[in-house]
């Protein structure tokens, strides 16, 4: 009988068990309650996101659709406070209780503040200018600080303390790291290789260290100034970060009577003490008397829960975790594993240090095992020795090897020699096995490897390993990446090849393509909406529809937002509207208590916050179309004034951007089309950095840019031609747009597209004609425009039963927030 299972916490350890009881299809009915209002993401990388090397989208392990698509109910942005075992009951901050039968604590720790003078400002928490390195939130707020400001001090000489210190160089020139210890890393290194670690990481990457630095005080009145250390010590600087230790998150389970003691004490099968249906993983779970900081540990907890909690193995055990940690700034090597020091008379040391290079390498071994290893300025043996460390495998007589390679990779580590449950990579939890398997399965290139499994996806320093073992696994040599240009990552073939593909197979729905394209016929999630947007593209009408390929925006026609409501925007064509429309919107944001209700940039009204089972209701009430907020599709024209109420106006750009909204509404296409039109080249629509803007000049002629963009990316566009007509600019308009729809990459904006096929090439066939494609191009067009259907219409009889139904709870916070 299907369980309910209620998890705190939707962090790396949460996320994961819940991963590993989907595996193993554990029959639940899951809600998860995350403090953080976001999906699930990979928390070490947020030291690669201050340092610039990632980006958001980057770091997400799950996104929102993920849970939609697995039916798990997120509560985002909502903490739990106390949970009453007993009546089997979480009760959250926003007042709703939810029943469990099985529930997972999985809370993770928070940042540690050491005590200081003037760290909390008593209204607003931090002081101005402090901040903690733990969240999303903080690393964002850090980067918008920082990049306004000039010093940086970071509290904290640990793993933690260094890359956010790192981090921070990509925003200001002048970074010092203060640790209360006598060297860096003092629970990782020894003395010796914390002083060798200090001296490269002040020599190559000029951020200067203090050791023995106790902060006593922070400065400043209304915004941090400086901090003050023990030795009366001023620092001047303008942003502090804290690093300097965690505490678990604790507090729900001792609220709730349940045995704490640094963490939650659990048992080996992750049990809370005296409870049989609650668990508790991660960080903030007490195992055997040990916490865990890092997030190997939590891969091996969340296999056994899943084991245990499905029934697949209810013996299984966690019996603890051997630690190695490796430091994620380029250019300065560190890893450690075990003991730093000997501990018996009988413990043999081995060690090598060049200081002048930066080098240090210490072997410590018991038994003839690998106790203890310390690596500064040379991380080549890295992975082998990890490997010899949580295998305890036997060592070579000639111990140099471990450290060296001496004629040739004996050291090295082979993938022959490794068992399948060997642990490749540590940020991500993959092992041997999972490697091999997705080669097996067909992916014989390292970065499809690398996608398909997220190894290698966190601090990197896996990926020599990851490609030793596909290419064994490959029986030789990995194979190129020839995935890099294929249009989705799950059929194989290029644009041009693929489109001949489905045409000589008339292949008209996703999975006709998947079985027909595919070898073995694997249906890839992430290929599903590309491949939507491009059938549709090319069958328009004849195209069969399948719920299933499309992102939950495309499901239920509206934008999911941050708390998983929807928003709202009605078409306005050309940002021209009526009073009795703007009545009805203002009626209809009444009636539903619509939280906020906002002007976007492209000239419409946003109604945002809306619950999923709410939309039908509304679109009824509206009564009016889709304004294509949320798809990969033509979504508006923005217009000025133009020649009808303005001075300076040479062109009726308002009718104009009318007539080519009515025209091209909806058209679907390999990413999101934004256009305007504007009655002169003053520009007030800012029609050079759309994907097509329009400008009317003298002499009755207007002007089409192509390629413009100004979101995260800025580019003004090119010019495509000068016309006399503002039919001639419709026209144009819907044959750039298909020859764009036809060519460019799945996501490919036309900022990227038209520097990719270069403005001239575009001329020749989208104006010259050279090709002899233009009269296909206006009829596909044509065909599309033809087959159009407002997608708000769907709201009379749902496509699917569950089309509207919410899968969130009825009150969800945090809500958009609402602004009176
Ligand atoms: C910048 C950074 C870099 C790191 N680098 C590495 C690294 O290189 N290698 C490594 O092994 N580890 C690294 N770590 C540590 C690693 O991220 C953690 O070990 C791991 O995230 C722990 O997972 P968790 O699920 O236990 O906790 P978390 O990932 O912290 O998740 C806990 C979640 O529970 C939520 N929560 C807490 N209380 C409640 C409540 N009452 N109700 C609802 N939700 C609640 C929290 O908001 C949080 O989202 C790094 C950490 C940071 C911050
Ligand atoms: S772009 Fe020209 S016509 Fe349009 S509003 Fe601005 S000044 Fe007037
Ligand atoms: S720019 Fe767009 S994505 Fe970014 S916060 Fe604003 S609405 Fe969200």
């Amino acid at each position: 009988m299907t369980q309910r299972l209620v998890v705190i916490g939707n962090g790396m350890a949460g996320a994961r068990t819940v991963e590993e009881i989907l595996a193993r299809g554990g029959d639940f009915s899951i809600t998860m309650f995350g403090d953080e209002p976001y999906g699930n993401y990979n928390r070490i990388m947020l030291s690669n996101l201050l340092a610039g090397v990632e980006d958001e989208a980057g770091i997400y392990l799950n996104d929102l659709s993920w849970y939609a698509d697995n039916d798990i109910t997120l509560n985002a942005g909502v903490r739990i406070e106390r949970i009453d075992r007993f009546a089997k009951k979480v009760y959250a901050t926003d007042g709703t209780a939810t029943p469990y039968d099985k529930l997972i604590i999985a809370t993770g720790s928070s940042s540690w503040t050491p005590p200081m003078k003037n760290v909390h400002n008593p209204k607003r928490g931090f002081h101005q200018g402090v901040f903690a390195f733990r969240t999303l939130d903080d690393t964002r707020g850090m980067i918008r600080y920082a990049r306004d400001h000039e010093r940086a001090v970071v509290i904290g000489g640990g793993l933690l303390g260094l890359e956010a210190a790192r981090g921070l160089q990509n925003h200001l020139s002048d970074v010092t790291l203060l640790h209360a210890m006598g060297h860096l890393m003092e629970r990782q290194l020894d003395e010796k290789a914390g002083h060798m670690l200090q001296a490269s990481v002040e020599n190559k990457l000029g951020i200067k260290v203090i050791t023995n630095a106790m902060t006593t005080e922070i400065l400043g009145k209304d915004r941090v100034t400086g901090v003050k250390l023990a030795d009366g010590t001023v620092i001047p600087c303008d942003v502090v970060v804290i690093a300097a230790g965690i505490r678990p998150n604790t507090q729900v389970a001792a609220d709730s009577g349940l045995t704490v003691e640094r963490g939650i004490v659990v048992d080996d099968q992750m049990r809370v003490q005296d409870e049989d249906d609650i668990y508790s993983v991660g960080e903030c779970a007490q195992h055997r008397g040990n916490l865990y900081g890092l997030v190997a540990p939590l891969w091996d907890q969340a296999k056994v829960l899943a084991d245990h909690i499905t029934g697949r193995n209810v013996e299984a055990a966690y019996t603890g975790s051997k630690l190695s940690t490796k430091l994620k700034v380029a250019g300065i090597d560190v890893a450690s594993m075990g003991l730093i020091a000997p501990e018996t008379d009988d413990d043999e040391v081995i060690i090598y240090s060049e200081p002048k290079k930066g080098v240090y390498k210490q072997l410590i071994i018991r038994d003839g095992a690998l106790a203890g290893a310390i690596l500064v300025g040379d991380n080549s043996k890295a992975a082998s020795l990890i490997q010899s460390f949580d295998r305890a495998q036997a060592l070579p007589e000639e111990r140099a090897e471990m450290l060296f390679d001496i004629g040739g990779p004996a050291g090295e580590v082979k993938p022959e020699d490794m068992p399948d449950d060997a642990q490749v990579c540590n940020c991500n939890g993959v092992s041997k096995g999972a490697i091999c398997g997705v080669v097996n399965a067909g992916c014989k290139t390292v970065s499809g490897v690398m996608d398909k499994t997220r190894a290698g996806k966190g601090c990197g320093t896996c990926k020599p390993l990851v490609q030793r073992i596909v290419e064994w696994a490959a029986g030789g040599e990995a194979e190129e990446d020839p995935a890099a240009s294929w249009y989705v990552p799950g059929v194989p073939m290029p644009k041009p090849e693929l489109m001949a593909a489905i045409r000589k197979y008339e292949l008209k729905s996703v999975s006709a393509v998947f079985d027909k394209l595919v070898p073995g016929g694997e249906h890839d999630a992430k290929s599903k909406m590309g491949l939507a947007s491009l059938l549709k593209m090319m069958w328009a009408d004849q195209y069969e529809d399948e719920r299933d390929a499309r992102f939950i925006n495309d499901r239920v026609h509206g934008n999911i937002q941050k708390d998983g409501t929807f928003s709202v925007v009605p078409q306005m064509k050309g940002g021209v509207t009526t009073p009795a429309e703007l009545k009805r919107i203002a009626e209809v944001a009444e009636k539903y208590n619509v939280p906020m209700v906002k002007l976007t940039g492209g000239q419409r009204i946003d109604l945002l916050g809306i619950p999923k089972e709410q939309l039908p209701a509304m679109w009824a009430d509206l009564d009016m179309p889709s304004g294509y907020a949320y798809a990969k599709s033509f979504r508006t024209v923005k217009t000025c004034v133009g020649s009808d109420f303005c001075r300076f106006g040479v062109g009726d750009s308002t009718a104009l951007g009318i007539a080519i909204e009515e025209r091209y509404q909806g058209l679907e296409g390999p990413g999101k089309m934004k256009l305007a039109v504007t009655g002169c080249p003053r520009n007030c629509a800012e029609a050079y950095v759309k994907d097509l803007g329009v400008v009317a000049i003298d002499g009755g002629k207007w002007e089409i840019y192509v390629g413009g963009a100004a979101g995260a990316h800025i580019r003004k566009g090119d010019l495509l031609c000068t016309v006399d007509s503002a039919e001639e600019v419709i026209r144009l308009t819907g044959r750039f747009l298909q020859y764009y729809r036809e060519n460019a990459n799945w996501l490919e904006r036309t900022y990227a597209f038209v520097p990719r096929i270069g403005i001239e090439r575009i001329r020749e066939i989208v104006i010259e004609d050279v090709d002899g494609i233009a009269e296909a191009l206006d009829a596909a067009v044509e065909e599309a425009v033809q087959s159009y259907k407002d997608p708000w219409k769907e709201r009379a009889v749902p496509a699917t039963p569950g089309q509207f139904r919410t899968s969130l709870p009825l009150t969800v916070l945090p809500q958009v927030p609402v602004r009176s």
